[in-house]
């Protein structure tokens, strides 16, 4: 093969036979925002390019068994205008409003957004921290993975090549606060994300608390340290200090020509603690 070749897949089984039959060769095409670019900037060559959009059975949000499954052909704009999620996946809801502009929005995918594994991925942080689940399918049959182990590294991950992600899923929480520092205020490539869900209990003690983060690493990541720094304390000036340099201990900034990575360590800080504090305060969908 010279260049790219293009074919539609009719539905989920047949775009599985034709990444198993093309396995190394094929690569999915979802809404194209990004695939677009790789291959302009020749990240990716020689390829049979399947389009995935007339997979139906892969769009939308629906509730099962106590899980919220987002398929993954669901639209980013779908999930900025769901109410559904504004209520029972809140962090979500609020990473999709700030996600590039509405012509993006409308076709960027979920799917899309966590196969690129890219560190800035918006839906990533607010992901994890709902601790969702990946679902991966095969003709080989359907994986389920924890999205923590889903992500190796910038655009590694495990996802197999013969391998398509169908949905991701978790349990319902409406409750926390997802914070993107960028260049500037709209169409920003995140600097910076945060998000926190966080649960008092009745003293104002920290009894859950869940920190993911983007672009502080080479991969989004969960800032398991600085979780563990608040659990069990109020939140004080004094038990978010040590959070703050808790965090630093779970990051590993990049450099990038958008800030280097010591710009990134020292902000990381404030924007987690920001994030915590907006997620502990509530009224976040206001
Ligand atoms: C101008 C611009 C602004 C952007 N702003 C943001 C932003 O603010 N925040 C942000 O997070 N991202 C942003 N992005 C990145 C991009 O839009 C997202 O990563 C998008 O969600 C990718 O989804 P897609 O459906 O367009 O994927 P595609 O471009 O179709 O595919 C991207 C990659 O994912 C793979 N893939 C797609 N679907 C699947 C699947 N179901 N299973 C397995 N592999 C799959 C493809 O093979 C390809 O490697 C921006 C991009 C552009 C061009």
């Amino acid at each position: 093969m010279n260049g790219f070749e293009y074919i539609s897949a009719v539905d989920l089984k047949d775009a599985l036979a034709i990444l198993s039959r093309e396995a190394g060769n094929a690569c999915p095409v979802a809404g194209a925002t990004n695939i677009v670019v790789k291959a302009q900037s020749g990240r990716i060559k020689d390829k049979l390019l399947v389009s995935i959009d007339a997979l139906d059975e892969l769009r939308g949000i629906r509730e099962e068994d106590g899980f919220l499954y987002i398929g993954a052909l669901t639209k980013i704009s779908m999930l900025a205008n769901s109410d559904l999620l504004k209520e029972k996946a809140s962090v979500l809801w609020q990473a999709a409003q700030v996600f590039a502009d509405p012509v993006i929005r409308n076709s960027a995918t979920v799917g899309g957004n966590i196969a690129d594994a890219s560190p800035t991925a918006d839906t990533a942080p607010a992901l994890l921290a709902l601790d969702a689940e990946i679902i991966l399918q095969s003709v080989r049959g359907e994986r389920i993975l924890a999205l923590d182990q889903f992500f190796f590294s910038v655009c590694k991950t495990a996802l197999e090549d013969d391998e398509l992600i169908t949905a991701v899923r978790f349990r319902p929480n409406g409750t926390g606060a997802f914070v993107k520092l960028g260049l500037r205020n709209a169409m920003a490539k995140t600097l910076i994300s945060a998000c926190a869900v966080v649960r008092l209990d009745e003293k104002g003690n920290v009894a859950d608390c869940a920190l993911a983060m983007g672009s502080v690493a080479p991969r989004p990541i969960r800032a398991r340290t600085a979780e563990q720094a608040l659990l069990g304390k109020p939140l004080s000036d004094a038990s978010l200090a040590e959070m703050k340099k808790a965090v630093l201990k779970d990051i590993d900034p990049i450099e990038s020509i958008r800030a280097s990575a010591f710009y990134r360590a020292n902000v990381a800080c404030t924007i987690a603690e920001r994030a915590v504090r907006k997620a502990a305060d509530g009224h976040v969908n206001d």
